[in-house]
């Protein structure tokens, strides 16, 4: 069997190293377009925060590695074209044309940072690293710039805002919505990390949608319908999209350009199949698909594709969007639905929130805590974590029950570890699943 993986990264090497594992004498061929392989987005904050040395050493994988599985990955090669029917894809390398034919094709191209929307947002000073070769340029650019807009509050631009702030540089930070990070969290949750920030001076500029940026040669120009800012960068910090100029009119395609798969990840071609960032997910709290390009999906979707390669055997058990991070002293991580988007659940939902001390004697911090659950059922739907402790492991738990479509009931009586230094005594998992069960009964 030969399978053929476009795309070398989370995805792609996931699946390159699952099927290595079902199918110990599939020939196995990996190809991306980048010069190597394994760079980690998020590299460019561990490099200003001295986290890692050279930029390059921001990796998950090498290429021996792959090498060492019996994978053959073929580097600084694009796929610019395919026939799904005759199974070949053509690649260009070195300004030449290649073909190469496949029993099993995956589609792992992922999304790349572009809009259509901004105007001037493709210049190279609006800083776009999702790849070694912007993160290269982004650097050096941000190293000699002193006010920086950052076009977007989500993960990426808060991230960015915390790294460029302890840079000291100036930080502005656009973003449509009224607050920061509106896609996993409630307002009053990202409150007083937004606050903390605010004070260690970052300027937000909330409700205003950058429409277009101007390059005056000295300087950038931001413009908004509220605002106008000169700064000497921007970072690009909004949705990522997959590009999928390659495939042929066989595969078919949802409106938002993503790859139509079904449970099992197969395309519309028996042979094909597509994961990762270029792909919508099933939701698991709802019955409809969505774009959440995270890694973990990417990942889990590599995995699962490799099971149904040869036989639909597994289907993808879809996302709940689950997310953490640190910004400035805060912890924050969130999985689920939030209360806002709860008005769309096609059930009545409540909520509860929990304040307790991480531990009485390691750090003793505050931790907030909010649990998202249908009122009727007491299905657990979203939970939120914010702290100067590290929680951002507990939200992996909330994410398990959530998952396994757990209640309030069995939720909070779960299994724990107690140790009289690292933990509380009851654990806030725990906690957000009894206060939820008696803010109920209160009611009543
Ligand atoms: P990608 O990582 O996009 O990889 C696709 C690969 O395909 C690329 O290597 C590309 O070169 C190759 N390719 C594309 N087209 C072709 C072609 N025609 N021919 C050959 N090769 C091709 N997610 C998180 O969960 N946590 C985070 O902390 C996080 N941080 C992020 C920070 C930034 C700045 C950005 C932009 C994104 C971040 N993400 C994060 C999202 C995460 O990067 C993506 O979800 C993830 O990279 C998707 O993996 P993938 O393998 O599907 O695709």
């Amino acid at each position: 069997m030969k399978v053929v993986i476009i795309g070398a990264s989370f995805a792609g090497v996931s699946a390159a190293l699952a099927i290595r594992k079902k199918h110990p004498k599939a020939e196995i061929h990996l190809i991306d377009k980048q010069q190597t392989i394994g760079y980690l987005p998020g590299g460019i904050n561990l490099y200003f925060n001295e986290t890692i040395g050279p930029i390059e050493t921001a990796q998950f994988i090498s290429e021996e590695q792959l090498v060492d599985n019996g994978i053959s990955l073929l580097l600084n090669a694009e796929v610019v074209s395919m026939d799904s029917k005759q199974r070949i894809i053509k690649y260009e390398k070195q300004e030449s044309d290649f073909f190469m034919s496949f029993d099993k094709l995956i589609l792992a191209t992922g999304s790349s940072q572009w809009s259509q929307k901004i105007l001037g947002s493709d210049s190279e000073k609006v800083l776009k690293y999702k790849f070694l070769q912007g993160v290269v340029n982004a650097i050096e650019r941000l190293e000699n710039s002193n006010t920086v807009a950052l076009i977007g509050g989500g993960q990426i631009g808060g991230e960015a805002a915390d790294t460029l702030l302890k840079k000291g540089k100036e930080v502005h930070l656009f973003e449509r919505m009224d607050y920061l990070l509106f896609k996993y969290f409630d307002e009053e949750m990202i409150r007083p990390v937004q606050a903390e920030m605010s004070a260690r001076g970052v300027i937000f500029h909330f409700n205003e949608t950058v429409e277009k940026v101007t390059d005056t040669g000295k300087a950038l120009l931001i413009e908004t319908k509220k605002s106008q800012l000169l700064c000497d960068s921007a970072i690009f910090a909004m949705n990522v999209r997959p590009d999928l100029r390659y495939l042929d009119e066989q595969i078919q395609k949802h409106t938002d350009q993503t790859v139509f798969v079904n449970e099992y990840l197969q395309t519309s071609q028996e042979d094909i199949f597509a994961i990762g960032d270029c792909i919508q997910v099933p939701y698991s709290l709802s019955k409809e698909s969505f774009y959440i390009p995270l890694v973990n999906n990417a990942v889990r979707t590599g995995l699962v594709v490799a099971q149904n390669l040869v036989e639909p055997t597994t289907p993808f058990v879809g996302s709940i969007r689950t997310i953490g991070t640190k910004l400035v002293d805060y912890y924050v991580a969130s999985t689920g639905l939030t209360e806002a988007e709860g008005l769309f659940h096609e059930q009545p939902i409540s909520v509860t929130h929990v304040h307790q001390r991480s531990s009485l004697f390691s750090g003793n911090e505050k931790v907030s805590g909010k649990i998202i659950f249908e009122k009727d059922s007491h299905k657990i739907l979203g939970a939120q974590l914010v702290s100067k402790a590290n929680i951002l492991e507990k939200i992996n738990t909330l994410a398990l029950g959530i998952q396994m479509g757990q209640t309030l009931e069995e939720f909070y009586q779960k299994d724990f570890l107690y140790h009289p230094y690292y933990s509380s005594v009851i654990d806030i998992t725990n906690q957000l699943g009894f206060e939820g069960l008696w803010s109920e009964a209160d009611e009543n």
